[in-house]
């Protein structure tokens, strides 16, 4: 699976090979977000990237970076048949596995499942794919032995061995412990991601030992007309905030909150977007693209400067997890506005 393969994902795409360009990986992440969304494809995308051996960079176009697709390593990431690339997820008994069922029993069906769906399916699909849309399926002890097993050996061909956990919250307790004890001696050049449509059904210790990355929802071009209101809601969300006058801000709050949720996560992907154009123009002095011109000169002039390499990181953040909030069917109102206290500290933290 290559980034551009995955439509709508392109700045969480670039945060990810940003991370990987800049050795920054942290051995055990927990990407949060629907499979139907692209996380699946997502992880394995950033598995295929970091062992690409001709990583390939864009000086324009929407990716800035992307594997090559060609390399030895590449082509068996596609067909996810590398040695050095582990897969577990739920699965039950069937009438071929009458006992015991694992994720290895299943690699087969698997893959055909992924290759089906362009690896978005949900977990409903996998499991009539199995053969029965109704069982629960799960991730058991023998999984967890086996990527104990399979982790403890030195990688075959890779650069890094990695595990990839598709619907971890399935994973019972005695599978989450065994997989706790991996994540906490890690074995060098391993990467294991977690993929979770919900972090409320994961263990706590797996949750404060993975780094947490929200998955936002695909991104759709946007139209003109909308791209103008929320160039214009960005604007005056942002001069509020320096002042944090409380009047107007809770005024300014009721009105994304009228906008319906749909509109409120395109809203914030606009914003995170922004945040990141910003972050260009003032630490590379990358021109603001025509999408992101605010349509105000005094802000097109002034406002980048706010944006640092020491407060970019926390607003994405801030941003994503609002948006994964909404996502959620949080309360618009209290999410915008605990996210507007938060963004009003870090901008004054530049
Ligand atoms: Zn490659």
């Amino acid at each position: 699976m290559q980034f551009k393969d995955i439509e709508g994902q392109e700045v969480f795409a670039n945060r990810l090979t940003e991370i990987i360009d800049s050795g920054r990986v942290s051995h055990a992440q927990l990407f949060l977000g629907a499979t139907a969304g692209g996380s699946l494809a997502l992880a394995l995308a950033y598995a295929q990237y970091l062992n690409c051996e001709h990583r390939r960079h864009f000086d324009d176009g929407p990716l800035r970076a992307d594997s090559c697709g060609q390399c030895p390593s590449c082509l068996k990431y596609g067909q996810l048949m590398h040695p050095d690339l582990h897969l577990v997820f739920p699965t039950f008994t069937t009438t071929r596995v009458t006992s015991k069922p694992c994720a290895e029993e299943f690699e087969e069906e698997f893959r055909a499942f992924l290759a089906d769906c362009g690896q978005r399916g949900t977990e409903t699909q996998w499991y009539a794919a199995l053969g029965a849309e109704n069982k629960q399926g799960m991730i058991r002890e023998r999984d967890a032995d086996n990527i104990v097993s399979a982790l403890s050996l030195k990688p075959f061909e890779a650069a890094y061995k990695t595990l990839v956990v598709w619907m971890a919250e399935r994973m019972n307790p005695a599978a989450a412990n065994t997989l706790l004890k991996t994540i906490e001696e890690p074995l060098g050049q391993t990467l294991i991601v977690l993929v979770s449509e919900s972090s409320e059904r994961m263990l706590p210790t797996i949750l404060s030992r993975t780094q947490q990355v929200v998955v936002p929802l695909p991104q759709e071009r946007l139209a003109q007309p909308q791209a103008e209101q929320f160039a214009g809601l960005f604007v005056s969300w942002m001069r509020l905030l320096f002042k944090l006058n409380m009047q107007p801000l809770s005024g300014w709050v009721d009105g994304i909150a009228a906008l319906g949720r749909e509109t409120q996560k395109q809203f914030l992907l606009y914003a995170e977007e922004a945040v990141r154009a910003c972050l260009l123009k003032t630490a590379a002095g990358l021109a603001l693209g025509d999408r992101l011109q605010f349509g105000d000169e005094k802000f097109n002039a002034s406002f980048p400067a706010m944006i640092t390499p020491n407060n970019a990181e926390q607003i994405c953040r801030a941003m994503n997890e609002t948006l994964y909030a909404i996502e959620r069917n949080a309360y618009a109102k209290i999410s915008f506005m605990q996210l507007s206290f938060k963004m009003s500290k870090y901008l004054k933290n530049r």
